[in-house]
């Protein structure tokens, strides 16, 4: 059943999610772009802002619209809230005896919830669960963010020039992973129920029956967002194509900066380092996000093994497009277009798997 909840009556959303101690996280403008970060009033939403993201290129521009969600994604996916940047694991004591004692420092738990996630960000959650959470060892770190996570679905109306999302079968509208799911028209948002935790919400807010010219207004603004030009194979034979001299042409491009790893909401890679006190009776053991473009990721015993941005790109890629199916049964890409407009030399995985397969 589709429900309606009025844009004047939305405030409550947010002060039920507050009152039921839910940390708040949501959609706001901070330094030229679109970011999730606390929100602790409605007026913090992006009101009438809208993107324009090329290879390269993010910019955003005032419509003067009512809309608070008519934008593409930004740089921040949800990735942070679930798999962070950088968490300390565990710490070793030496205690007088000289003996050790190991303690695992689990995070704080805290009750999130995220409005305004897209399509191509609950695919991609759905990938890191399976991931951090179906293999023979769960990541009891990840577990915790994970469980503590409510999830407000946005679907989207407007699809950024770099967006990619129908291609891979992941968007824009949202099907699944959701707790409730809004869509937004000019005064409300029909809103559906996709768990228990969301029927529980639902029930503390003024909704109405969603009418038939709301449900018709919301799937004819959702249209819009179907408008999408780039377009990338389910699984290129990335595998066969691994001397292709066109890996050198993208090598001669990337600067090896990393960005693509750090905003695409997929990737999962980290490192594990030791932080020793100075006084030498204990030492914390940290993870921090790595990336296939750092150097370090692929030193072993000697050195090394992958040394140039050519080596690094088409590591990033194969893995991605190729070794996922493997891995996971599926593309690690979701479509979202971030590592696109975010590559500051504007290199564009679909224009590249496009010169690799022609
Ligand atoms: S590879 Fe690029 S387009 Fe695909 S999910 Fe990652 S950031 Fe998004
Ligand atoms: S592909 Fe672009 S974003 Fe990724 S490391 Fe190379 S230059 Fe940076």
């Amino acid at each position: 059943m589709q429900h309606f909840l009025t844009r004047a009556d939305f405030p409550h959303l947010l002060t039920s999610l507050q009152a039921e101690g839910h940390h708040c996280i949501a959609p706001q403008v901070r330094h030229g772009a679109i970011v999730f970060d606390t929100l602790e009033q409605v007026s913090q939403l992006p009101t009438g802002w809208q993107d324009t993201q090329q290879p390269g290129h993010y910019r955003l521009h005032q419509t003067g619209s009512p809309y608070w969600f008519d934008w593409a994604n930004g740089a921040a996916a949800i990735k942070p809230h679930t798999f962070a940047p950088q968490e300390n694991l565990w710490k070793v004591v030496r205690d007088e005896s000289g003996r050790l004692h190991f303690k695992t420092i689990l995070p704080k738990p805290q009750k999130i919830a995220i409005l305004g996630v897209r399509a191509c960000d609950l695919a991609a959650l759905a990938l890191q669960d399976q991931h951090f959470l179906h293999g023979e060892y769960p990541d009891p770190y990840y577990q915790q963010r994970r469980d503590n996570l409510l999830l407000i679905g946005v679907n989207c109306t407007h699809a950024a020039a770099t967006c990619f999302c129908v291609s891979t079968g992941d968007g824009p509208v949202i099907r699944s992973g959701y707790d409730l799911l809004l869509s937004e028209i000019d005064d409300g948002f029909v809103l559906e129920i996709g768990s228990e935790r969301g029927e529980h919400l639902a029930k503390q807010l003024p909704l109405h029956a969603a009418s038939p010219t709301q449900q018709a207004t919301a799937q004819q603004r959702m249209q819009a967002a179907t408008q999408q030009s780039r377009t990338l194979p389910e699984k290129p034979p990335l595998y066969d194509l691994l001397q292709h001299p066109h890996w050198e042409d993208v090598g001669a491009r990337c600067i090896a900066c990393g960005n693509c790893t750090s905003v695409c909401p997929t990737c999962f890679c980290h490192q594990e380092v030791e932080r020793p006190a100075l006084d030498g009776n204990s030492s914390t053991h940290e993870r921090l996000w790595n990336s296939c473009f750092d150097p370090s990721h692929s030193h072993i015993h000697g050195g090394a093994v992958r040394r140039t941005p050519k080596d690094y790109y088409r590591q990033w890629l194969t893995h991605k497009l190729a070794g996922w199916h493997e891995q996971f049964g599926r593309s690690g890409c979701t479509g979202c277009g971030r590592c696109i407009s975010w590559c500051p030399v504007g290199i564009d995985l679909t224009a590249e798997v496009g010169s690799l397969t022609a």
